[in-house]
C-alpha cells in the first residue's frame, strides 16, 4: 500500500527559488500575506455587521446572523493564521538572504538539492560563495 507523500513547505520554496529570483518569490510571498491580512479585515467588518444586524432581527434572522458571526471570526482567525504564517516564513528566509563573503542582498540561486532539516544551499550571484538556507 502506497502510503501518501508529505508536502513540505521548503521543497516548495526551494523550487519556486529554482524558477525564479529570491526578491521576485519575497514580493509575492509578502502581496499573498497581506490579501490574507485584508481578508482577516473584512472578516471582522462582517462579523461586526452580523452583530449590529442582531439587535432588531427576528428570531430566524437572530439565528442566521448567528452563523454569520461564527462563520466571519472562523474565516477571519484563519485568515490572519494564514497572513502571520506567511509574514513569518518570508522574514526567516529574508533574514538568511544575505551574502556574509559580499553583503549582496537577495541575489542568489539554489544550487544543491534540498538537505535533511529542510535546508537548502545557495549559491551567491555575485562572488560565488555558498550557504545553506533553513526553511
Ligand atoms: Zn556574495
Amino acid at each position: 500500500m502506497k502510503t501518501p507523500s508529505r508536502i513540505k513547505l521548503s521543497s516548495s520554496m526551494a523550487d519556486k527559488l529554482r524558477k525564479t529570483s529570491f526578491r521576485k518569490w519575497y514580493e509575492r510571498q509578502l502581496m499573498t500575506s497581506h490579501v490574507h491580512m485584508l481578508l482577516a479585515f473584512l472578516s471582522v467588518i462582517g462579523l461586526l455587521a452580523s452583530m449590529e444586524a442582531f439587535r432588531d432581527a427576528s428570531v430566524a434572522e437572530k439565528v442566521m446572523d448567528v452563523v454569520f458571526v461564527i462563520i466571519c471570526a472562523a474565516v477571519g482567525l484563519w485568515a490572519l493564521r494564514r497572513y502571520l504564517f506567511l509574514l513569518m516564513h518570508a522574514e526567516e528566509i529574508a533574514n538568511q538572504a544575505t551574502c556574509s563573503a559580499c553583503g549582496e542582498y537577495g541575489r542568489f540561486r539554489v544550487v544543491g538539492p534540498e538537505r535533511v532539516g529542510d535546508e537548502v544551499e545557495v549559491c551567491c550571484r555575485k562572488c560565488n560563495h555558498q550557504w545553506l538556507i533553513a526553511g
